[in-house]
């Protein structure tokens, strides 16, 4: 998709609507070239998705198009939020274990007996809710989208692009899953769960199992978001502009701001620091926001990674903040917005890439981490890769360090995320699905 419109248009009782107003208007809503100079440089969708508002306001209508027309499917405010929600719960359970244990870890050498079948356990009932999902979008569609959706099964790498006319629709499209299911018989053992046949050692990251539409399984590639790019949209601001999908790479390379160094946070520092040697850390004096409105010094990449509080604590801003120093600053939604409103928009490059790695034991509200989103992306940030839920230090410092390494080798950023989620999944960790990005799939840095 490249534009599209809401056509508004007033109808009356008689031939004609009286009154001063346009009868039928257009106006933009998305846009990603404003003058069609880009074209050349917008890759290809297999899939595009467009959520928007229904004129029933407890009711919302995604407008999905593959190669033939778009088709509109309707769908309730309460199924949305039922699914967002369910979606959040298997990934918080799949967080933490019953004592606030880590359920999986990210060291990809550490062996536990226990591990497979617990992996299996939550693969398996990510996939059924997945294909749930999947069968929710199937029986509501016409034929000609079904057909559509079949060879969609039946491919990989492709990409997918959901474009939120509001930041607040929120669905679980990564992990909608396209591969039919094993019947499941009472009292016998769960089907296997399938890595996808990936030669993990030799980095060869491309399916080689036969799974796929005529072959059911529990396999790691019938998630939409480990098989294709699933890139998310959203429509802020001024759609009047030819953004390219590029961040140019510039002397204050990557800012890494880190509330609490460990082990793990320090690894993810001194591997981006021995690959960029222009990457600073965060210090006592900086202050981010002072950072970002300067074009001279906004980096290329900024990555955060820091404890979500959402409690009132005395001596600190209330409301959901991120920690960026311990008791000294704090990164809050409203203080970017309001900064935005009083200085002005990014409009000089660069945009920055951000990596929001929200870390923290607490259940946040589906639409606390969406905030920070809406707020970056709004200011003028090229895209924001954050997380579903809050997670432990250790997972969100590999993949800051991972995904930065990769796009720093000029890998897209749908690409680079893809990748991550393959090799965790291959480790037998489930926990890939806790990370989206808000932007565009192709995006890439040009060092
Ligand atoms: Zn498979």
């Amino acid at each position: 998709m490249l534009q599209s419109f809401l056509l508004t248009a007033r109808i009356g009782s008689g031939e004609y609507v009286s009154g001063g107003e346009p009868q039928v208007a257009v106006r933009l809503t998305f846009s990603r070239t404003a003058r069609f100079s880009n074209l050349d440089k917008l890759g290809k969708r297999a899939m595009s998705v467009g959520a928007n508002d229904d004129l029933n306001a407890a009711s919302h209508t995604f407008t999905i198009k593959c190669n033939s027309q778009a088709m509109g499917l309707r769908f309730t405010e309460q199924i949305l939020k039922d699914q967002t929600r369910a979606f959040r719960s298997i990934l918080e359970s799949a967080t933490y274990d019953q004592q606030g244990v880590a359920r999986f870890t990210t060291d990809p050498n550490a062996a536990s007996p226990s591990r497979a079948e617990d992996f299996a356990s939550v693969i398996r009932q990510l996939a059924d809710f997945g294909r749930s999902l999947y069968r929710a979008i199937g029986t509501n569609a016409p034929k000609a989208l079904r057909d559509e959706l079949r060879d969609l099964a039946a491919t990989s790498d492709k990409t997918i692009q959901v474009v939120r006319y509001d930041a607040n629709f929120v669905f679980p499209w990564p992990v909608i899953y396209d591969y039919p299911l094993p019947k499941y018989k009472t009292g016998e053992p769960p089907a296997p769960v399938c890595l996808g046949g990936m030669d993990s050692a030799a980095g060869n990251w491309t399916k080689s199992c036969a799974h796929g539409p005529q072959n059911p399984g529990y396999c790691i590639y019938g998630f939409w978001s480990v098989r294709h790019r699933v890139e998310q949209l959203v429509q802020l601001g001024d759609p009047l502009r030819d953004d390219d999908p590029y961040v140019q790479a510039n002397p204050n390379a990557v800012f890494i701001a880190v509330d609490k160094p460990d082990v793990y946070t320090q690894q993810m520092v001194d591997a981006v620091r021995q690959k960029i040697s222009a990457a600073i850390e965060m210090s006592d004096s900086d202050d981010l926001l002072d950072l970002l409105w300067q074009s001279q010094k906004r980096p290329t990449l900024l990555i955060v990674l820091g404890h979500l509080e959402t409690q009132e604590v005395t001596g600190e801003p209330s409301g959901a903040r991120i920690v960026l120093q311990p008791n000294k600053q704090w990164l809050q939604a409203n203080d970017i917005t309001d900064r935005q409103l009083d200085v002005g928009d990014w409009d000089d490059l660069p945009r920055t890439l951000v990596l929001l790695m929200a870390c923290g034991s607490a259940t946040t509200d589906i639409n606390t981490l969406n905030d920070f989103f809406k707020a970056l992306r709004t200011a003028g940030a090229a895209a924001i890769i954050g997380t579903e839920c809050t997670a432990f230090t250790a997972l969100v410092s590999r993949f800051a360090r991972e995904v930065t390494l990769d796009i720093w080798d000029k890998k897209s950023l749908g690409d680079a995320v893809k990748l991550f989620n393959r090799r965790l999944m291959a480790e037998r960790n489930p926990l890939a699905f806790v990370f989206n990005y808000l932007g565009d799939a192709d995006l890439t840095v040009v060092t």
